[in-house]
């Protein structure tokens, strides 16, 4: 049966890493009933809105969406596409799993593992309060009514954890490991020093663990964690983290695979998922067909798993992989010199890549 899903190609090179990605996963042999939607900035040029209402309501439809970076002008005044894909559709967990394949320059060779980042709380959920504001003093007033002092020039941001938000994303974690051969889940934090958010989320952490004893459960305190990731990453599986320290340690685990060019992943709530490069629309390349298309490749791999077509995406993983491994028809970015005049394409990635499934 083929699947129903919604392809937003977005701008910039969006365009044409979606069309790669849309190929390569076609070339699996699993079906698909593309449902091709509008988001972006062109979109936003056409007709004022850059995340039309049907973009919405066909990922609601779907369930599955799949999608190129989109561009957020700076100090344009419209909001981020992807972060209203996450507010409206409530895409609570953040799937980057971050692995170095054979053939990508990287100081951390065979490096495997899966971060899952929460998305909506934290000091992301958007509660703050500009300095010289008379919201800010009423804060600082509030605060000294309750017994600490805040200096009165400050602003304010707002550090939300709850039991339903960090148990949903715990749980999203041993899930993924459940369903993906993992063994093991660290929960993230810094709870010796922030007792109420980060405390919380590791009791959260640790109740959700018991609910899975076949999967071995710890934890670290971020800047611990920040350490031993770069010297012992190997002592790592699944990660898991509120919203911030998810943000930064995504980044970490980017570089060390080898750059964002790589950094598959997917915004994950319980009524649908959306799956996109971790990379932006990188506008200076945009038609030309230069860019490279895995990390949106290795997103629809993710997608293949997600929808149960785990040989699909198994399969496409490992062409994708080849195809670096040998090092011959890959985009300028994976070549030792970036001028190499024989550097592929964007679609002739995408053949080799399909070549390479019919293997
Ligand atoms: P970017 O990721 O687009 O580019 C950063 C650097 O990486 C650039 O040098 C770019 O050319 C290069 N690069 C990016 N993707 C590449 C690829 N696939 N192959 C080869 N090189 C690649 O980041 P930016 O320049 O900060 O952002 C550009 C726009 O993208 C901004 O408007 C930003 O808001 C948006 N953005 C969108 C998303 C998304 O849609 N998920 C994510 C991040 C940024």
């Amino acid at each position: 049966m083929a699947h129903d899903v919604t392809f937003i190609p977005g701008d910039g090179t969006g365009p044409e890493l979606a069309e790669a990605t849309r190929r390569a996963l076609e070339a699996t042999g699993v079906e698909f009933n593309w449902d091709v939607q509008q988001a972006g900035i062109d979109e936003f040029e056409r007709t004022g809105n850059p995340f039309p209402p049907e973009t919405l309501a066909s990922v609601r439809r779907t369930k599955v969406g799949i999608k190129g970076p989109t561009t957020t002008p700076v100090g344009s005044g419209f909001r981020s596409v992807n972060v209203q894909l996450r507010k409206e559709l409530d895409l609570y967990a953040c799937l980057r799993p971050c692995k170095a394949y054979e053939g990508v320059r990287t100081r951390y060779p065979g490096l495997d593992l899966v971060i899952m980042r929460e998305n909506t709380e934290d000091l992301y959920a958007g509660i703050e309060y500009e300095q010289g504001t008379a919201e800010a003093a009423r804060m600082i007033e509030v605060i000294a009514e309750l017994g600490s002092k805040v200096r009165p020039d400050s602003g304010i941001s707002i550090k939300p954890i709850s039991i339903f938000g960090s148990d949903r994303i715990v749980e999203a974690a041993f899930e993924y490991a459940k369903h993906n051969g993992r063994h093991k889940v660290t929960a993230v934090h810094k709870a010796n020093i922030m007792k109420f958010t980060d405390g919380l989320f590791l009791d959260v952490a640790r109740q959700v663990a018991t609910r899975h004893p076949e999967i071995e459960f710890e934890d670290r305190i971020v800047d611990n964690l920040c350490n031993q990731l770069v010297s012992r990453p190997e002592e790592y599986d699944v990660l898991v983290l509120p919203n911030l320290y998810g943000d930064i340690v995504s980044d970490l685990g980017a570089g060390m695979i080898g750059g964002l060019g790589f950094a598959g992943g997917a915004n994950i709530g319980d009524e649908a998922a959306v799956f996109e490069a971790t990379h932006g629309s990188a506008p200076k390349y945009k038609g030309l067909n230069r860019v490279n298309p895995t990390a949106l490749m290795l997103s629809g791999v993710y997608m293949l798993r997600h929808i149960g077509e785990v040989d699909a995406g198994d399969r496409l993983e490992h062409a994708i992989a080849e195809v670096i491994r040998k090092g011959e028809k890959v985009t300028f970015d994976l070549k030792k010199d970036r001028n190499d005049p024989s550097a592929v394409g964007t679609a002739e990635f995408a053949d080799a890549v399909i070549e390479e499934l019919g293997r």
